[in-house]
């Protein structure tokens, strides 16, 4: 079982950013609505996360970090629809294998709570504790009994620029929830969880450049296509300002790329990138995003369509500037 965890660790946890993002998903599974990250050196010695989620009984706190202890799919079916980011019931045990590991859970239902610590996969404690409502969890000594794998993390800063990349995204994905992220005692970045999106991509894209950029809305028949993509004064030399959701789940996708650089040249020729934030909605049947366990790619039942339907929803709002 521990060499199980330890493969599957190298699957799941490839550097700090892997870990902030499993944990940080759990945490919106969990309907989090505040979500703390704190970095000690680019959590290459300390990862911290608290969120105000739904919390863990004293019995699924000391289970969940076996693998397969999902409690997410329950049932077969369950599969073709996952809404919910992880499913695997991979990620706490692949951390715990390769950390060290203290989580601090309690339910709105119980009055105490309970904290599991955990070091490469072994149980150490399991102790009631005074705690808040929600899911704390701290990962320390990332790799320390796998020193091959130490060897290949970069800087504290590289790290560091993975990690609120990965948060600017998520913030992104959910404006409603407020994302913080702190390095040492520093704020990098808190994204304000009101709701609306372009008060999110005010402090991601920065608050002037919301003048630049114009909305779109359109429901099709398949797809349903929300956010923002920018007029031709503000373009970038790379992609890399393009961010598309899927149901909420960031993705990474060249076919989506391609059809907003198509959309974009047809109205606007030249060679320069636009900056977007598209949220894309579509029946979770209809897309598979059990592709990978970083799930950044989907493939989509019926892709000419959806992709018709993204063009038609971009091509709308970038005649309307006359450009
Ligand atoms: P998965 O997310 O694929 O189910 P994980 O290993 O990431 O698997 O988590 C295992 C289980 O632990 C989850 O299904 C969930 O029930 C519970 N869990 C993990 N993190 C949290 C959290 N922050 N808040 C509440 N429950 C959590
Ligand atoms: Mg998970």
């Amino acid at each position: 079982e521990t060499i199980a965890n330890q493969i599957a660790a190298g699957e799941v946890v490839e550097r700090p950013v892997s870990v902030v993002k499993e944990l940080v998903e759990n945490s919106l599974d969990a309907g989090a609505q505040r979500i703390s990250v704190e970095l000690t050196q680019g959590g290459i010695t300390g990862i911290k996360v608290v969120d105000n989620g739904c919390g863990m009984s004293a019995q699924d706190a000391a289970l969940c970090f076996q693998r397969h202890a999902t409690s997410k799919i329950r049932r077969p079916e369950d599969l073709n629809r996952i809404n919910t980011l992880g499913f695997r019931g991979e990620a706490l045990p692949s951390i715990a294998a390769v950390a060290r590991v203290t989580l601090t859970t309690r339910t709105a239902g119980e009055l105490g709570g309970t904290a599991v610590r955990i070091e490469a996969g072994q149980i150490k404690e399991i102790a009631a504790v005074g705690c808040p409502v929600g899911t704390t969890v701290e990962v320390t000594d990332l790799f320390f009994n796998t020193p091959a794998r130490r060897k290949f993390l970069k800087s504290v800063a590289a790290e560091t620029g993975q990690i609120s990349d990965l948060l600017a995204k998520l913030a992104l994905a959910r404006p409603d929830v407020r994302f913080e992220l702190r390095s040492g005692n520093r704020i990098l970045f808190v994204s304000p969880g009101s709701g609306s999106l372009k008060d999110a991509a005010a402090v991601i894209l920065g608050a002037a450049n919301l003048n630049s950029m114009l909305e779109v809305n359109c429901q099709g028949e398949l797809l349903a296509v929300k956010g923002l993509i920018s007029k031709p004064v503000l373009t970038r030399a790379s992609r890399q300002y393009q961010n598309f959701f899927i149901n909420g789940r960031y993705i990474r996708s060249s076919l989506f790329s391609n059809v907003l650089q198509q959309a974009y040249e047809n109205q606007i020729p030249g060679g320069r990138f636009p900056v977007a934030v598209l949220h894309l909605t579509i029946d979770p049947a209809q897309v598979d995003v059990n592709v990978h366990p970083t799930k950044m790619e989907v493939r989509l039942a019926r892709e000419k369509e959806v992709l018709d339907e993204l063009t038609a929803a971009l091509i709308k709002p970038l005649q309307s500037t006359g450009a």
